[in-house]
């Protein structure tokens, strides 16, 4: 007997499943048989995300889309009914890291990140209800941070601010999702190692690697199956609930206690 009920023939949104943590997302999800709709921005890497995963032998389609557009999340939405006639997951995972300290911030730098990380989320999972409380069953799956709800990193303070919303925003609406079979979780990335670290120094990557733990970043696989878990079936007595993928980063009270 399967540990799992397959979720073959199933079908998940996953918003900035171009690349990154949504890439890793999107693998893991057509691996266990499901259906995947990726949106981002830039069309050529949607295209290629979803070309390696159908040689893979997988379905997958894109939408370029973005999610701060106020009707992103309907076209999402319809995009996914008209391809795949059903939405069983979504996961909101398309967000942006721009760094501005408090003093250089601006006003529409704020905006620009509320708009893609919390209200994307938020009109995300709106567009998708009529679908999964037609079908008395839903998983969503946020990504947030532990930046934010955990912890504070200088730079960040707008994104930080939005990452903890997604959280604040989970709550309530794990507790008027729950009546329609529909769960809201989210996983709270640490150190993932995605294409956009290129940019980062050894210097910054060797000091980060000593205050975690585990002793090195994370894979987009890792968070994915945290992701993955929070789908399935079993899951289904989870809900407002989060999973830190960190490698234990969150965990030493100061920096000597790492051994
Ligand atoms: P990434 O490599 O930059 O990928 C971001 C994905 O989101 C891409 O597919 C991107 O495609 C898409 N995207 C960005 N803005 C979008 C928009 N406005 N509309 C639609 N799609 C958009 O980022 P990542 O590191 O995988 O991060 C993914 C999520 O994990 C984010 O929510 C981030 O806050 C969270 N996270 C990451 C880490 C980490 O260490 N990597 C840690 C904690 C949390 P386009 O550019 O083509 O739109």
């Amino acid at each position: 007997m399967a540990v799992f009920v397959p979720l073959t023939g199933r079908a998940a949104i996953i918003t900035g499943g171009s690349r990154g943590i949504g890439r890793g997302i999107a693998s893991v999800f057509v691996e266990a048989g499901m259906s995947v709709l990726l949106a981002a921005r830039d069309e050529d890497g949607a295209r290629q995300a979803v070309d390696e995963l159908r040689s893979d032998g997988g379905e997958a389609s894109y939408l370029v889309a973005d999610v701060a557009d106020p009707d992103a999340g309907e076209t999402l939405a319809r995009t996914a009914l008209d391809r795949y006639g059903r939405i069983d997951v979504l996961c909101c995972n398309a967000g942006i890291f721009p760094q501005a300290s408090l003093r250089e911030m601006t006003a529409s730098d704020v905006d620009r990140i509320v708009a893609v990380n919390l209200r994307g989320t938020i009109l995300s999972v709106r567009a998708c209800l009529p679908a999964m409380e037609k079908a008395r069953w839903g998983r969503i799956v946020l990504t947030s941070s532990i930046t934010g709800p955990l912890t504070g990193h200088a730079g960040w303070s707008h994104y930080g601010a939005t990452k903890a919303a997604q959280l604040g925003f989970m709550r309530t609406a794990a507790i008027e999702l729950a009546p329609h079979g529909i769960t809201i979780n989210a996983v709270l990335p640490g150190n993932i190692a995605t294409e956009g670290l290129g940019g980062i120094s050894d210097e910054y990557a060797g000091d980060v690697l000593q205050r975690i733990p585990l002793g090195r970043l994370g894979t987009v696989r890792e968070v994915a199956h945290a992701a993955f878990f929070l789908a399935t079936q079993e899951a289904g007595y989870i809900t407002g609930q989060t999973i830190v993928v960190d490698g234990g980063q969150v965990l030493p009270e100061w920096p000597l206690a790492v051994t």
